[in-house]
């Protein structure tokens, strides 16, 4: 089985308590360079601490932790933006393919347990190679910044 390693994660795991609910504050002064679009029940961001090179995160809108405190409409709005992402992601990336999923709870992984949020990872073949192995180190190909600068583009060309 093959790891994919993120071991920076880790600090902004002990950080998420004192700094409160990232998805929340997704339309503050802080985290809004993170936004790569909103509609009315889905805020998309870049996760600043990624397992790959275009790791993004869905949350509703709503802070709601579980999928059964999903009104209908938010579930459907979820996957619309879930899907959006993965079009924005091919076009932008072209990743050979993704892991999509959701951490529920601490004991499944989850760093941030109150606010349910979809992880979109694009995967290439051969990402996991002999740096995260032997270094503890991901190298990451391209800045946080200008990466969210392309997703948006693409977005705005969608709208
Ligand atoms: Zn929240």
């Amino acid at each position: 089985m093959n790891k994919l390693w993120a071991p920076w994660r880790i600090n902004y795991i002990r950080n998420i308590k004192q700094k409160g609910c990232v998805f929340c504050k997704g339309k503050g002064k802080d985290s809004k360079a993170c936004v790569i679009f909103e509609t009315d029940y889905a805020r998309v961001m870049l996760n600043i601490f990624p397992y790959n090179n275009g790791h993004i995160l869905v949350a509703p809108v709503r802070h709601v932790a579980r999928l059964d405190q999903l009104k209908q409409k938010e579930v459907l709005g979820l996957f619309a933006a879930l899907t959006k992402s993965q079009k924005l992601l091919d076009k932008v990336l072209k990743p050979n393919g993704y892991n999509i999923g959701i951490n529920l709870s601490r004991s499944a992984g989850a760093g941030i347990t109150g606010h349910l949020h979809i992880h979109i990872v694009p995967r290439w073949i051969g990402d996991t190679n002999f740096m995260p192995v032997l270094f503890g180190t991901k190298v990451i190909s391209q800045s946080l910044d200008e990466l969210r600068k392309q997703l948006k583009n693409a977005y705005a060309k969608t709208n």
